[in-house]
């Protein structure tokens, strides 16, 4: 059936339908971004995440529910083993429109094409910094020749519309916006910025590293001519058009523009955890239902059809609050 004759059962009681999931695989990454991760991390035991075919089983049953468009996200997606079977698993599942990956690029010389034959649609990369040297402290252990090498190999293997990931920090790496998105038009690629959430404790103060989306367009504004775009990706972007390139420049901006009264995703952690909001506590735990029945998707396909008279309005992030508003992480929740 295709996804156009099978629109998402999932509404919620503001009418808005969820046609979108965001998964995580994996709690554990091999960097250490400053804005997502402590230094000194704990990850959780193997037996409370999700196998792979608990992955697969869940996004087979969101998809049977009208769920068109699966974002596989972490942690890093692809330090988790044998991710590659799974994208190979819901890659060509019949009403799954998109299947996409947000990836900090470290491991895709690798699997890129091998990615691209499983069915993966498009990717998403961060990148906050191209001074070797700075992105190096950001991400506390990362590489950027590799990520380099990443980004080369998923354009080989015909990715488009491949799209950066930046998070902009006052003091940090703000003054790379321009050059950023230089580098994006050189290298045919999109670019999004997104503001810092408040996920997380971190041991940098966020509301002196804010910048705001505000503030980064209008930079952009005196350096580029810019077109305001009505495209969507189905994410909560907001996309401007570089005149005279491919470029789309896109913002994510939870605190700046409230993207919630279309919000149509909901998450998954990698503990099986579906979060209705990324930004509130509502969740049902999904974990319990898939391994006490493993024969069984009813019950696991009630409780999402459930869920949705829980998805909350909007999230509530604060900055000046001195407690995160949510104490998960993002690489839990998966962004
Ligand atoms: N490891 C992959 C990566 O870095 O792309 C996927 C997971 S990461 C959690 C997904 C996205 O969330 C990345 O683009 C990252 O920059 C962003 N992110 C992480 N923590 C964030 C925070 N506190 N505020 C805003 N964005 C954040
Ligand atoms: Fe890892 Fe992505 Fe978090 Fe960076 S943002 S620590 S790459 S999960």
């Amino acid at each position: 059936m295709s996804a156009a004759s099978h629109p998402s059962q999932l509404i919620d009681q503001f009418g808005r339908r969820v046609d979108y999931i965001r998964l995580s695989i994996t709690d554990r990454c091999d960097f250490r971004c400053v804005y997502c991760m402590g230094e000194d991390m704990t990850f959780l035991p193997r037996a409370e995440v999700l196998s792979l075919e608990e992955c697969a089983r869940l996004v087979r049953t969101f998809v049977s529910l009208g769920v068109s468009r699966v974002r596989i996200t972490g942690g890093e997606p692809l330090v988790r083993k044998n991710a590659l079977s799974l994208f190979e698993d819901i890659g060509r599942l019949p009403g799954l429109r998109e299947l996409t990956m947000t990836t900090n690029g470290s491991q895709l010389e690798r699997y890129a094409r091998a990615l691209k034959q499983a069915g993966l649609s498009r990717i998403n990369i961060s990148v906050d910094s191209l001074d070797p040297e700075r992105f190096h402290n950001i991400t506390r252990v990362g590489d950027l020749d590799k990520v380099m090498r990443g980004i080369q190999a998923a354009k080989e293997a015909g990715f488009t519309r491949i799209r950066l990931n930046t998070v902009l920090m006052h003091g940090i790496n703000e003054d790379e916006t321009i050059p950023l998105v230089e580098f994006a038009i050189q290298q045919r690629l999109d670019i999004a910025f997104i503001e810092e959430m408040p996920l997380g404790a971190v041991d940098h103060d966020r509301a002196s590293t804010y910048v705001s989306n505000q503030a980064t367009l209008k930079l952009l504004q005196s350096h580029f001519t810019l077109h305001n775009s009505t495209e969507s990706t189905s994410g909560p972007a907001h996309y401007w058009r570089i005149a005279d390139t491919g470029t789309r420049i896109g913002f994510i901006s939870p605190h700046s523009h409230n993207f919630c009264e279309a919000c149509n995703r909901v998450r998954i952690t990698c503990k099986g955890e579906l979060y209705l909001c990324l930004g509130q506590e509502n969740k049902v735990d999904l974990l319990p239902l898939l391994r006490e029945n493993p024969k069984d998707d009813e019950p696991l396909r009630a409780a999402i059809i459930d869920s949705m008279r829980i998805k909350p309005k909007g999230h509530d992030f604060d900055l000046r609050r001195r407690e995160p508003a949510v104490i998960r992480f993002m690489s839990h929740t998966g962004g």
